[in-house]
């Protein structure tokens, strides 16, 4: 495996693997790898002969009252975890080479990226879609994975690969779970024994929604498990299209995703789930809207 720490290192290891005709699958991390960013790898396999993996914890994306500076760092642990994957190509750049004095230019999200999870945290996605952008000029890859995990960071990176013309095939990775139901992230780490009880509430909230047959039910059914668990604080929980994260209608049919951010204790925790809603025809003839027959789970 090639740890490449500067610029010049990862230029030449991916000259190298253009030379050997090799296409590459490329996954973006900010470290403190864990069993989500483990099956991101596993499926970069797939899609490439090799598989690059950036760890880089991008300081744009950190609101000024975020846990930039406790974000967890622990590379000897990450290197280990990507040898262990068979990782061809680590780049650790180094925040200064990254950005260096005098950048100006940014990148801008746009109104998907002013909602949900943007209204919260005000210029995260113009920070993940300049630091991605810039990945992506560097590791030049032919396909980028990307976590479900962070909706609606993919909605916004396939929203910049469309308007911006990138090169790049964009896939979405399942979220992986726990075998209790709560999302791998992390942040995990930081939760008491109690708090990430209380967290259970989310991934069991987007379980509830997925066996709803209307939007409607869907939102009711989360917010009851979710409301249930004092130790809880919903930021937002919406039911929207999958595309433009646009909110549904009560009569929506087709695809959908409902999405959640609560605050537990000191950390913010997020989670969402595939939800699809089908019409039918009832017996008296008039259009309603039922879920699909097997809703995709919330909990694998
Ligand atoms: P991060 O290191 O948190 O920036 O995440 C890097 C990538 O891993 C992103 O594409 C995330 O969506 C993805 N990821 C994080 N947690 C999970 C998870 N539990 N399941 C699937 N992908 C995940």
């Amino acid at each position: 495996m090639i740890i490449a720490r500067g610029l010049d290192e990862i230029d030449l290891a991916r000259a190298q693997l253009a030379i050997a005709g090799r296409s590459v699958a490329y996954v973006p991390t900010m470290g403190a790898l864990h069993a989500g960013h483990r099956s991101l790898m596993a499926l970069a396999h797939e899609y490439g002969d090799a598989v690059i993996v950036s760890i880089f914890v991008n300081p744009l994306q950190f609101g000024p009252d975020e846990d930039y500076a406790r974000y967890p760092r622990q590379l000897e642990a990450d290197l280990e975890i990507c040898r262990d994957a068979h990782v061809d190509v680590v780049f650790t750049p180094s925040v200064s080479d990254f950005y260096p004095a005098g950048r100006q230019v940014t990148l801008s999200a746009g109104a998907l990226g002013s909602i949900l999870e943007g209204a919260s945290r005000p210029g995260h996605f113009d920070g993940v879609l300049t630091v991605v952008s810039k990945f992506f000029n560097i590791v030049r890859p032919d396909v980028a994975i990307f976590g479900k995990k962070d909706a609606q960071q993919l909605a916004c990176i396939r929203r910049m690969v469309t308007d911006l013309n990138s090169p790049v095939r964009i896939i979405g990775a399942p979220i992986v779970r726990e075998p209790d139901g709560l999302a791998v992230s992390s942040r995990n780490r930081y939760l008491t024994q109690a708090e990430r009880t209380s967290a259970l509430a989310l991934s069991q909230g987007m379980l509830a929604a997925s066996r709803q047959k209307t939007p409607s039910a869907a939102l009711h059914a989360a917010r009851q498990m979710i409301a249930a668990e004092p130790g809880v604080e919903v930021d937002y929980l919406s039911v929207v299209q999958p595309g433009s994260l646009a909110e549904v209608s009560a009569d929506y049919t087709g695809p959908a995703l409902i999405l959640v951010a609560a605050q537990v204790g000191t950390t913010r925790l997020i989670d969402n789930a595939d939800l699809v809603f089908s019409p039918i025809v009832s017996p008296d003839g008039s259009n309603s809207v039922v879920g699909s027959p097997e809703p995709t789970p919330a909990v694998v």
